[in-house]
């Protein structure tokens, strides 16, 4: 229970510095040695506001000094950061599973805000992922590297043959690497499982959004986050949706 604590509040602590990286990487703006500051008055924040969740709550979700309202996305992301750091601590099998496992949803957390708030897959990001899935590859069994590389390309292929014929506007070239990446990871069938969820909740959502006007049939919608959403459902439910869709077919 006091681990749990300690793991919880270590995760709003990362939560916190995940809101920099995506407030200040697509900007090119340097991640580290800059102070954090009010995106109004851009005054520098002083300690007792830079405490993850509290401070948002203490100050009333406004900055101390401007009184202007301040992004509901940062309480978020570290509340979503802290429960997910517990979740994975109880889930993973050691600690190299555990530090994986934590990587990764951050790599991916980021992703999906960024690519819903800006449209870009930031290749700093892409290429950390790149770097992950080739240890990742490298420490599998022979015969499984094969299928997850096949898996890598396969997606990969399908959706540079997209990105060709909607010209790049259906797809953006980040979602064709992005899906290299993400096959190579989850291997087949997972990698098929993951592209059916995220076309589908894709889809979805196009629809609720043209439906409520909020946007239309032209819209650029970021596809990015339907991808790292379906590679999820892949990762946890992956084997044993596969099974449920066998049975419904054969
Ligand atoms: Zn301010």
């Amino acid at each position: 229970m006091i681990i749990s604590g300690i793991v919880f509040i270590f995760g709003l602590v990362i939560g916190s510095f995940l809101n920099v990286v995506i407030d200040r990487l697509p900007r090119g703006e340097n991640i580290v040695w800059k102070p954090s500051h009010c995106d109004h008055c851009k005054k520098p924040l002083r300690w007792y506001e830079l405490i993850p969740v509290i401070s948002f709550l203490f100050l009333g979700g406004k900055c101390a000094r401007c009184k202007k309202r301040l992004s509901y996305q940062y309480p978020l992301i570290e509340l979503v950061s802290g429960i997910s750091f517990v979740l994975l601590y109880s889930q993973a099998a050691d600690s190299v599973g555990l530090i994986s496992l934590i990587f990764l949803f951050c790599l991916f957390l980021v992703l999906f805000v960024i690519d819903l708030k800006e449209q870009i897959l930031p290749d700093e990001l892409l290429i950390s992922l790149l770097f992950f899935c080739i240890i990742y590859v490298i420490r599998l069994p022979q015969a499984d590297r094969i299928i997850h590389l096949m898996s890598g390309l396969g997606a990969g292929s399908g959706f540079l043959f997209l990105w060709l014929v909607t010209r790049g506007r259906g797809l953006g070239f980040g979602d064709v690497k992005l899906s290299v990446l993400l096959g190579a990871l989850l291997g087949y069938p997972n990698i098929i499982i993951a592209l059916y969820a995220a076309f589908l909740t894709g889809a979805l959502v196009g629809v609720i959004l043209i439906m409520s006007r909020k946007a239309k049939m032209r819209s650029r919608i970021a596809f990015g986050p339907f991808l790292i959403l379906g590679t999820l459902i892949a990762f946890r439910w992956g084997g044993s949706l596969w099974e449920i869709w066998l049975r419904l077919l054969v």
